[in-house]
């Protein structure tokens, strides 16, 4: 069920989000070449209970598997989401998309950006740069008024444009008291369809954008989703709340980019 929030649970929401961009400029500044992402993992969950929240991911169920055994899901290259942190070092030239959710006083937040390690290939990062744009495209179009097929179709549009492939199995969500509420929110659509946004609608829009084929599938581990052509992906999420004329992004990436500006 659909459910609107108060601007009192829109700014519960907003504290939860805020932490998960605080938690992943936490990360930017210790993405590097050698870090692995267990580390990253350690950083984050620390930093994350210091705040007094809770990291949502951690013991996260599996339909077919174990619970999800971190704080943050680290996808490198050709894995597209839910990539389990481990002991491999990231190295020069990977990319690594960086899902984070807390649970503050009730609430949930929930982000995602990709990350370069040192420099990447100017291939990789248009990738990274047109996900990023068809992200903003999709919350342009997440207005009172609008229906959230126009979010999804903005979203598909900007990708296959550039050529990318757009992940069907996995999308978008509500948000609220739980990670995952309803509507769905699919990076692909037609516009005019689907639910009618309302004021204080509040989604998680996630772009997971493929540099070749669309098609994944899970790695042995039941968590990870790689691409079968093993090209690299890309996965930006804010959660936002619909509002009228512009929607109101919850999440930031501002202490995020501060870091990336300050480190080149
Ligand atoms: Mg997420
Ligand atoms: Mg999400």
């Amino acid at each position: 069920m659909v459910y609107l929030k108060t601007d009192e649970e829109v700014e519960l929401l907003r504290k939860a989000n805020l932490l998960v961009g605080k938690t992943l400029a936490e990360l930017a500044k210790a993405i590097q070449p050698g870090v692995t992402t267990r580390q990253l993992d350690t950083i984050a969950d620390t930093f994350i209970r210091d705040n007094g929240a809770i990291p949502t991911f951690k013991g996260f169920p599996n339909p077919y598997g174990g619970p999800f055994p971190a704080s943050i899901c680290t996808s490198v290259n050709h894995q597209v989401v839910h990539g389990v942190p481990n002991d491999i070092p990231l190295k020069e030239g990977d990319i690594v998309s960086i899902d984070c959710g807390t649970q503050l006083d009730g609430y949930c937040g929930d982000s995602c950006y990709t990350f370069a390690v040192g420099e990447i290939s100017e291939e990789v990062q248009t990738l990274l740069t047109v996900t990023k744009e068809a992200l903003y495209k999709g919350i342009e179009q997440a207005v009172v008024g609008h229906r959230l097929g126009d979010i999804s179709y903005a979203v598909q549009q900007h990708c296959e444009t550039h050529g990318y492939g757009v992940v069907r199995e996995f999308v978008g969500h509500g948000i609220g008291r739980d990670m995952h509420e309803d509507p769905q929110v699919p990076n692909y659509g037609k516009r005019g369809n689907g639910i009618l946004l309302k004021n204080g609608l509040c989604i998680a829009i996630e772009p997971m954008i493929t540099m070749g084929a669309k098609e994944i599938y899970m790695q042995d581990d039941h968590w990870s989703i790689i691409t079968r052509d093993k090209k690299p992906a890309a996965h930006y999420e804010h959660s936002i709340c619909v509002r009228k004329g512009k929607a109101d992004i919850l999440s930031s990436f501002e202490e995020i980019e501060k870091v990336l500006r300050e480190n080149h």
